[in-house]
């Protein structure tokens, strides 16, 4: 079955599964899609930024992208239709697989050294920096001349063995958390689109707050008010929800407020 939403270009699960899906980051994924639309992505990138940014979601839509069957050139975004794309996870195509550094093993490393050079397989590693050092250094040996794309993650980039970052940081994308402009921004589309109303613009905010910037809970917050507050998200439901003493916004924001990262730029 199909359950792609072409009107927010997310899956079933709220996560995005199309690049216009997602909030911030808009420079880095200029980048990475005119990469794709010129069918010039390198075949090894690295994906960093802090926890919450949207890495590993990032990747999975690079994925869908690579194996999309019916993207011509000049096209970026996956089709939808496709049997590559119309999946509700990446995860059911045979030709891709996510693997887990913490459970990296011998076993692992020789398949993934065999699949690597196989055209058409597509590979995301998530938290590389928790991989073993004897498998980090037995990657960077890997990933010399490869065929198949391999995404590498991580959130702490500074972590990473010396050798192996400078093998990938020419193909390295970084990624910030959204602003709070943009996350607000989100949430007043998809509450409108649900039909949830607030008493003040302010209330977003301190949502946006209360989660970080997180996406991922900012995104199921609007169909949790529905489903909790009846569609009305006043200071009350916020209270129940956050607690009373979670710091509250002053004022109506106008500006935009960057997330610092932990890596200086080179
Ligand atoms: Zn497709």
């Amino acid at each position: 079955m199909n359950n792609y939403h072409p009107s927010e270009g997310k899956n079933k699960y709220g996560r995005p599964i199309e690049f216009r899906g997602i909030v911030g980051n808009q420079k880095t994924l200029r980048r990475i899609t005119r990469c794709i639309a010129s069918q010039s992505l390198p075949n090894l990138i690295l994906l960093t930024g802090p926890t919450g940014c949207g890495k590993t979601t990032l990747g999975r839509i690079i994925a869908r992208a690579t194996l999309c069957r019916n993207k011509g050139i000049g096209e970026f975004e996956p089709c939808g239709r496709c049997s590559s794309c119309g999946i509700d996870s990446i995860h059911q195509h045979a030709l891709f697989d996510e693997l887990d550094s913490n459970l990296f093993c011998d076993e692992r490393l020789i398949d993934l050294n065999h699949d690597l050079q196989n055209t058409g397989r597509v590979f995301l590693l998530d938290e590389i920096q928790e991989l073993p050092q004897r498998y980090a250094q037995a990657l960077k040996k890997s990933v010399e001349d490869i065929a198949a794309h391999l995404i590498l993650c991580t959130t702490h980039p500074a972590q990473l063995d010396d050798a192996l970052y400078n093998r990938l940081k020419a193909n390295e994308f970084r990624l910030t958390r959204p602003t709070e402009q943009e996350v607000v921004d989100y949430l007043t589309m998809r509450c409108q689109m649900l039909g949830v109303t607030s008493d003040s613009p302010n209330q977003l905010l301190r949502v946006a707050r209360a989660y970080n910037l997180e996406m991922r809970p900012c995104s199921q917050f609007p169909a949790k008010a529905l489903v909790e507050a009846n569609g009305c998200i006043t200071d009350e439901y916020l209270d129940e929800v956050f607690g009373e003493s979670e710091c509250q916004p002053s004022a109506v924001i106008d500006s935009a407020v960057e997330v610092p990262f932990n890596r200086p730029l080179i």
